[in-house]
């Protein structure tokens, strides 16, 4: 053991010595603030930019001329861009912490844009300030690590070895006024150049300016914190204050139930009750359902979806501020007197249930096993439900909120029982699987949802000699497994595939409610295969409810037509 002993000191003090003598071999870059600007936002304009560069040029042949002039003129446009944003927040103490800030977040930015073709306009931001921490543990992996190396590790080293060179300040504001000057003539002689194309580009694909990075991050996060400032600052509107029972309350002669299943990320195409080329959905394919024709949904996101399936005037006529700073569905059916619960197995209820009794699957106690990691399975939503029913009165709305199958580790959305369909993708990072495997993974997924939905429709029918109920399930967005490139969700609205904006909707009534309520199920079945929305559900859920109110519009109630109690 002697011989060792030494060793350890000496270790010790070679370690920094060498690392010491690296830095030393490492050349010193001595630059002006605006020099080093400069640096970084060509930096941002060359590398952070492809997907913007590639989506304007997309559809042009390399052998024009013009397309070139048409990129170069997109590069010089971002550059300047950034330099005149950033020269307004940059001194000589500032600018290395802003560079090494931006350079990370547009690192992780583009990593995203590029790996899933993420756009990152308001609505996304929104929801990725939002995403919890198990969400964003699934999103890191080796593909990531390697990109992170490249676009943060090796300009922030550069960055590092950076020393700035002061000057004077009347100088230093003389030159800083001449670089702002520059930057806006560089700007417009780049806009000017390309006035043709790039106005007809922002007329037809105005979505794209959400690629160009870290531009489009930093007015997202300006947008959102700015809204939700207003939002703090107002109290949430109250709607449906004349909301009241309807006639058929005072008739019953047993309590009722309507269960709400919120979906998640369940896609129309992968339905096997909507026409899907794999049963998804056996069991349910085996009970009384009513499945509705696909659903359009309201957003592409859960931030988005949850508090628009819950608002009076969804998609119709948008207004995110005006859902936002409203109450929901929930508050008009509480003040009538319907008791309502969320019960949660994700993200929370996005404001929709503010004030109201909420669980999550955690708080219940849900058995053994049902949670791993923080992380529960959506059978833990059912948990004493038997017991809930046994004891129910009067009116009651329970809403059930899935992780259902959020990405992109759909492999860890269901037990083993469920992994039928295989090979399937068993990593976080679906770029290391085959579509064929995401595929699959996807739809275990899907008929782990069907099994949940199934032994709820057996719980409720349980207990039908005692209590009506029904359920409603729909998913608040669907997904994109690959097509197009395309992964995930959260495109914007407008240039988002249809498989992330049609969903599935399932519809379940016991004898007893259907009875009660003058439900012709046959009717609605025909109705069923009619176009509907996220619109419909405000309006459907008050009708199945009967709670009368003037936010009422049976035109947009799909069991209206099918009631024989006229309302
Ligand atoms: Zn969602």
């Amino acid at each position: 053991m002697a011989p060792m002993l030494p060793l350890t000191p000496r270790r010790k003090t070679l370690a920094p010595a060498a690392a010491e003598a690296a830095t030393r071999r490492l050349p010193v870059l001595r630059l002006s603030v605006e020099g080093l600007l400069l640096l970084g936002c060509a930096w941002f304009a060359l590398v952070s930019n492809r997907m913007f560069v590639a989506g304007a040029l997309k559809g042009r042949d390399w052998g024009d001329g013009s397309a070139w002039a048409f990129g170069a003129a997109l590069v010089a446009g971002v550059l300047a861009l950034h330099l005149l944003m950033l020269a307004l927040l940059s001194n000589r103490w500032t600018v290395k912490p802003l560079l090494a800030l931006l350079l990370v977040a547009t690192a992780f930015a583009s990593f995203y844009m590029q790996q899933y073709g993420v756009y990152l306009d308001p609505s996304m931001l929104r929801n990725v300030l939002r995403t919890d921490w198990h969400e964003a543990g699934e999103l890191l992996g080796l593909s990531l690590l390697l990109h992170l190396l490249l676009h943060a590790a090796l300009p922030l080293l550069v960055l590092w070895r950076v020393e700035i060179v002061t000057r004077p300040w009347k100088r230093a504001l003389l030159v800083r006024l001449a670089v702002v000057v520059a930057g806006l003539g560089v700007l417009v002689a780049a806009l000017l150049s390309m006035f043709q194309p790039f106005s007809s580009l922002m007329r037809n694909q105005k979505e794209l300016r959400y690629l160009i990075t870290p531009a489009n991050y930093l007015w997202s996060l300006a947008v959102v914190a700015g809204a939700d400032a207003r939002a703090k600052a107002a109290p949430r509107q109250a709607i449906g204050l004349d909301a009241k029972p309807g006639a058929s309350w005072a008739t019953r002669t047993r309590p009722l139930l309507v269960v709400m299943v919120v979906g998640e990320t369940a896609r129309s195409a992968n339905w096997g009750l909507s026409g899907y080329a794999r049963q998804t959905t056996p069991q349910l394919a085996e009970r009384a359902v009513i499945n509705f024709a696909p659903v359009t949904a309201c957003g592409t996101n859960t931030e988005t979806s949850l508090p628009c399936m819950f608002a009076p005037v969804g998609r119709r006529d948008y207004d995110e501020a005006r859902i936002r700073g409203s109450e929901s569905l929930l508050h008009v059916l509480a003040r009538a007197g319907v008791g309502v619960t969320w019960r949660d197995n994700q993200s929370g209820c996005k404001g929709v249930c503010e004030g109201l009794p909420t669980q999550t699957v955690q708080d219940i106690g849900a058995p053994e096993g049902t949670c791993k990691d923080g992380r529960c399975m959506d059978e833990g939503l059912l948990h004493g439900l038997g017991d809930m029913l046994r004891n129910a009165r009067g009116t009651q709305l329970l809403v059930l909120h899935q992780l259902g199958n959020h990405g992109p580790s759909y492999f860890r959305r269901y037990p083993p029982a469920f992994a039928r369909f295989q090979p399937e993708c068993r990593s976080d990072d679906l770029r290391s699987c085959s579509r064929e495997q995401i595929v699959n993974a996807y739809d275990n997924a899907l008929l782990y949802t069907d099994h949940v939905l199934a032994r709820l429709i057996d719980t409720l029918q349980a207990q039908a000699a005692t209590l009506d109920s029904a359920l409603l399930y729909v998913s608040d967005h669907g997904e994109s497994l690959g097509e197009a490139n395309l992964f995930l969700h959260g495109l914007p609205y407008a240039i988002a595939p249809d498989v992330q904006k049609q969903v599935p909707m399932v519809m379940w009534s016991s004898a007893g409610l259907a009875g009660a309520r003058g439900l012709d199920l046959a009717c609605l079945k025909a109705r069923a295969a009619q176009p509907a929305a996220h619109d419909h559900l405000f309006h459907t859920l008050l009708g199945l409810l009967d709670v009368d109110t003037a936010l009422y519009q049976r035109d947009w109630d799909l069991t209206a037509p099918c009631r024989a109690v006229a309302r």
